[in-house]
């Protein structure tokens, strides 16, 4: 597979003399297979020269498969500026996560109103195909593409193309699960030091990949202040990354506030902590023109995961969802980012009314904050666990004890997510919708 960058900056263009060598346009990278099936991962203002080279490059109708990471701007306003948009004949589909509020065209098609560009969506002459995709695994122009949400306050897919005996993932946007991993070194094989599942699932994701791109958007310095924005630092990236056993790793949706010299020291330092670490990776910042051959590594392809159907988006609406929680606040707050998204919610201030509810109707999702007066999340959590009636209610949790043994001691007892407080109302209706898809394959609700 070739790989080559056309944007590597985060959340706006920083074109100038500041960005010459990493580049200023934002995400999109371009991956092509031996067989000539073209990926486009993300469609940020360097989506723009992309298109120019694929046009020029190319004899007759294209075929593009674009899969966007999310639809926040850094990542979407090359889609206009993409030329072979306006070639009749061009085949282009256009890939996006499932569960968002509005469907993928209109939320395309909403930065392409009047008011904003000369030409709608509807105009375009080339043939578009617009696709949510939910995690599992999609077969794309004789290449495997898997998908799988990130941490970030929207619904984001990360995505891994396997082609030509080779792995590429990419995993941008996203922020570590827990604050911070063990200070064990991370070991291939073993996700022991690494405390929330999520962030398990995610060096899973990524296991004997030969190229890893990921956001790196901090410095560990910069982080605290950056909480629930949804990037990661380099060590966070390198650690992960050491573990799953990827061969090389390129840093990537460089801040806006970074310039080249800032960038070459990250660089530097993520080398540097790669090495002490005594992981094998390679790491380097990706810069835009950056062009590189991921040679086959022998890696054996990820199992299979199971699909989600596309009509999630309305399924996932409606839903019933109890929060628990002594703060009145903490549940004013969850309320909003719930009910935006369709669901309709019940509250209760304690443990013990929690349960009442439940015994009268089993809600569809359980929203628990572990830290109660009288009856801790834990306790609920147990009871919940040994009645056949709720054994499987999926179970968010919900606390500001983010430590080591309080997070695995959550997922112990049957947690499928542990939200960290404070939490921003995007970034929990996200981490629920994600919880709901999941919980929906596996229980079947969805025939998948
Ligand atoms: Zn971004
Ligand atoms: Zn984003």
């Amino acid at each position: 597979m070739r790989v080559r960058f056309w944007g590597t900056r985060g959340s706006i263009a920083t074109p100038g003399p500041g960005t010459i060598r990493f580049g200023g346009n934002t995400s999109c990278v371009e991956v092509t297979t031996n067989g000539g099936a073209c990926f486009i991962l993300d469609c940020g203002t360097g989506a723009r020269a992309l298109g120019a080279a694929l046009l020029a490059n190319g004899s007759g109708p294209l075929s593009v498969t674009i899969l966007l990471s999310h639809t926040h701007w850094d990542h979407i306003q090359g889609f206009p500026f993409f030329t072979p948009l306006f070639v009749p004949g061009n085949r282009i589909t256009v890939c996006g996560p499932e569960g968002c509020a509005r469907s993928l065209r209109e939320v395309l098609s909403g930065q392409m109103e009047f008011t904003y560009f000369p030409v709608e969506i509807g105009q375009l002459p080339a043939s578009i195909t617009f696709k949510e995709l939910g995690e599992g695994t999609h077969e794309m122009s004789g290449a495997r593409i898997l998908a799988q949400f990130l941490h970030h306050p929207a619904m984001t897919l990360g995505y891994r193309i396997e082609a030509d005996g080779a792995s590429v993932a990419y995993l941008c946007d996203h922020e570590p699960f827990a604050e911070t991993l063990s200070h064990e070194r991370a070991v291939r094989g073993h996700d022991e030091p690494m405390v929330h599942e999520g962030d398990r699932r995610h060096a899973r994701f990524m296991e004997g990949a030969g190229l890893v791109i990921h956001d790196a958007q901090y410095t560990p310095d910069e982080y605290p202040s950056k909480r629930n924005w949804g990037h990661s630092t380099y060590e966070y990236a390198v650690d992960l990354a050491g573990a799953a056993g990827v061969r090389e790793l390129l840093l990537t949706h460089h801040d806006p506030a970074h310039d080249d010299d800032f960038v070459e020291e990250i660089e530097r330092h993520a080398r540097g902590y790669a090495k002490r670490r005594g992981y094998r990776v390679q790491v380097s910042c990706a810069y835009e023109g950056l062009d590189l051959t991921v040679d086959p590594h022998g890696v054996e392809h990820l199992p299979a995961a199971p699909l989600t159907p596309h009509s999630d988006r309305e399924a996932l609406r409606g839903m019933r969802i109890l929060v628990v929680d002594d703060d009145p606040d903490i549940r004013a707050l969850a309320r909003l980012a719930l009910t935006q998204d369709g669901h309709s919610v019940s509250e209760a201030s304690s443990g013990r009314e929690a349960l009442a509810l439940i015994d009268a109707e089993v809600p569809d999702l359980l929203v628990l904050d572990l830290l109660m007066p009288a009856q801790g999340g834990l306790e609920v959590l147990g009871i919940l666990r040994s009645m056949t009636a709720t054994a499987a209610l999926p179970v968010v949790v919900l606390t500001a004890m983010d430590d080591k043994v309080n997070t695995r001691a959550g997922f112990e007892a049957g947690a499928i997510d542990y939200v960290t407080k404070p939490f921003t109302i995007p970034q929990l209706a996200a981490r629920v919708r994600a919880c709901l898809t999941r919980s929906m394959v596996h229980s079947g609700a969805l025939g998948a």
